[in-house]
């Protein structure tokens, strides 16, 4: 019997493939060709030009690093804006946060976020329904540039920088960011695969030295990001979020009362520790 392989090829000299035991939806939106298919490892998976956005396996790692380590580092974050995101599953996780008041979630592309709630409503997992949480369909960029309002945590869950998520890694888009954070407020991005991305990081970070007096990156390794821990960025106008101890982490966790499959205090404090590589790519 012939299989079918989709090869996601992000990289000049390396690709990954993965099997698909069926392909449940192929189509084009007004933005980007999306497919979602079932494979034996990874359950359900949603690619965008053919590069791996998320799967049903492996998302809880991606997804509750970029809201619990900036959520609970802050302490009292009450209002949160999500760039991108539209399978949901960055604002099923923020929405854990009984103290979050409400999640502004801006994504460019209608068309993803009315297939992942058809076809991969295990991520979103109820999270479009929420009365804490307004949809806006707009370019992040664009959003970022003529908002009035102030948020306590941004997470920037974008594309990789082709395509429409190019511009949400813009020097511009960064100094907007930083204009809509409050005084203790904390953005993160998704900043690639560093060993096999490396310039993303390095532009993001410089860019952030300019914007935040606090201005690093943290890890976790995600299996379709192939190649490597993937790098979180980090900016604030205040230093208090990262420098902020274990036991203050440990209680703040536990009053949030949840669990997590992936996101604990200690692995919090842990992903700011780089390895040299890493380190030696950012300016
Ligand atoms: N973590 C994934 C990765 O790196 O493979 C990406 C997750 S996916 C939810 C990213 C989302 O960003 C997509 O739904 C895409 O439509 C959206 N996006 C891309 N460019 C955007 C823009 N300029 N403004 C808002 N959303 C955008």
């Amino acid at each position: 019997m012939s299989e079918t392989w989709i090869t996601e090829k992000l990289h000049a000299h390396y690709a990954q493939s993965l099997r698909v035991d069926e392909m449940l939806y192929d189509s084009k939106t007004e933005h980007q060709r999306l497919k979602v298919f079932q494979n034996g490892q990874f359950g359900r998976i949603l690619t965008l030009d053919d590069v791996v956005q998320t799967t049903e396996g492996d998302n809880f790692i991606y997804h509750e690093m970029l809201t619990h380590v900036p959520i609970l580092a802050h302490g009292n974050a009450k209002r949160v804006l999500i760039i991108g995101g539209g399978d949901g599953g960055m604002a099923r996780e923020a929405l854990r946060h009984q103290s979050v008041e409400h999640v502004t979630m801006v994504e460019i592309d209608a068309g993803v976020v009315d297939f992942s709630k058809e076809y991969l409503p295990m991520l979103s997992q109820g999270a479009f329904d929420d009365p804490r949480l307004t949809l806006v369909i707009n370019d992040g960029a664009a959003f970022m540039r003529d908002t009035q309002d102030k948020f306590d945590v941004i997470i920037v869950d974008s594309t990789d920088p082709i395509g429409p998520g190019e511009v949400l890694f813009t020097d511009t888009f960064y100094g907007h960011a930083a204009r809509a954070l409050t005084e203790e407020g904390i953005i993160v991005t998704q900043n690639g695969v560093p060993f096999m991305q490396g310039d993303e990081l390095t532009n993001t970070m410089r860019a952030f030295q300019a914007l935040f007096s606090d201005a690093s990156c943290y890890i976790a390794s995600i299996p379709t990001y192939a190649g490597g821990p993937m790098a979180f960025g980090w900016g604030s106008h205040s230093a208090k979020g990262r420098d902020v101890d274990l036991a203050t982490v440990q209680a703040r966790f536990a009053a949030a009362g949840f669990e997590c499959d992936y996101y604990n205090p200690e692995i919090h404090k842990a992903a700011f520790a780089l390895p040299g590589y890493v380190k030696k790519l950012i300016p």
